[in-house]
């Protein structure tokens, strides 16, 4: 099968289009014929070797793949062959033609969604899910800023937060990103590189401020965040790229906090709840994951170089 290989950990061009060895399913896992595999921010981060998660070398890097259940292994009662499913998580890696996963990591794939949205489903929407139900257990009648929505996490907490019955602000740095959050469920957006940008959202809030925060870029939106808090709200960081100094005060004076976590650290019970609110999304049509950027498996470098760039408008996926 074709993959693609990390034999050192560097910039996007360390990854490499190779001829691998088709794995073979053991007892308990599942071997998917991979059609899209979704690219996330942290995929870089681990091949940059700077990530808290270092893989042993060489590796396949991608844990949210689409396709059709090629072999299962002795014991597997979840899925059988030619079923269609997505992964959350892999053990050999998603961005390749075929993937091992465990059992537990393999899930059903509504009929209406086609594989590349499959491709975007397990790190976006299980992140904005934990985020807003679990994280900040929010309540229809609060407002929620998701900061930075029109990024793969962004636009499914959009569409999660708008099922839920909240009132949703987002915000995005380019025409097209505005556009796309607004049409997946933003009530109003906002420029997050416009001076000023921050007033916009207090005085839409009557100066009240917002009761939930999802931040992504915690390391420049932190500080100013605590200050669009209404009393009792809560920021939920998601994304960080580097440190920030924040005043302590301003929480104090609103009975605000600030939570963070990483999606690897979330409780078997959290995961099955996130899966089972994700299909029911995915079936009854809630849930849309938005594909931006379509790539063959070869251009995986391409996908990590504009990942990280400014102009989010859905997810980057990779054609395995
Ligand atoms: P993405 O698809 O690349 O989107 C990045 C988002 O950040 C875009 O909406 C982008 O908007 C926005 N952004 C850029 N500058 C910003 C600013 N100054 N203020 C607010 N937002 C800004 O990435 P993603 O998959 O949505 O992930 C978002 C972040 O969360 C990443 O840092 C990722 O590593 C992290 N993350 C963490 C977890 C976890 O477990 N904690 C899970 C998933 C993702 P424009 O492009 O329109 O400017």
């Amino acid at each position: 099968m074709k993959a693609i290989r990390v034999h050192k950990f560097g910039g996007p061009e360390v990854l490499k289009l190779e001829e691998a060895a088709t794995p073979k399913p053991s007892a308990g896992e599942v071997l998917v014929r991979i059609h899209a595999a979704g690219v996330n921010p942290y995929d870089t981060y681990m091949r940059a070797g700077t990530y808290a998660v270092k893989p042993e070398l060489p590796y396949t890097p991608g844990s949210d793949g689409a396709g059709v259940v090629e072999a299962v292994g002795e014991g597997v009662t979840k899925v059988k062959r030619n079923d269609r499913v997505y992964t959350a998580q892999t053990l050999t890696g998603a961005y390749a033609e075929y993937a091992l996963a465990r059992e537990e990591q393999v899930h059903l794939l509504p009929a209406k969604v086609d594989f590349k949205q499959g491709a975007g489903i397990w790190v976006p929407y299980g992140t904005a899910f934990h985020a807003l139900h679990q994280s900040a257990k929010a309540h229809a009648s609060e407002t929620v800023l998701v900061h930075g929505a029109s990024g793969g996490v962004g636009i499914a907490a959009l569409q999660i937060a708008r099922a839920m019955g909240l009132r949703v602000l987002g915000t995005a740095g380019t025409p097209r990103g505005l556009e796309t959050a607004k049409r997946e469920g933003a009530h109003e957006v906002f420029n997050h590189n416009m001076a000023g940008y921050q007033e916009q959202i207090l005085q839409t809030t009557g100066n009240r401020g917002v009761d939930i925060i999802l931040e992504m870029l915690a390391n420049v939106n932190l500080a100013h965040d605590t200050k669009l808090l209404a009393n009792n709200g809560r920021v939920i960081v998601i994304g960080s790229r580097g440190e920030v100094t924040i005043n302590p005060r301003e929480l104090m004076g609103r009975r605000a906090s600030i939570r963070a976590f990483t999606l690897w650290a979330i409780t078997p019970e959290e995961e099955a709840d996130i899966h089972a609110g994700i299909f029911a999304g995915l079936e009854n049509g809630t849930l849309r994951p938005i594909v931006g950027t379509e790539l063959p498996l070869a251009e995986a470098a391409r996908a990590h170089k504009e990942i990280l760039e400014p102009g989010s408008a859905g997810k980057i996926v990779l054609i395995c």
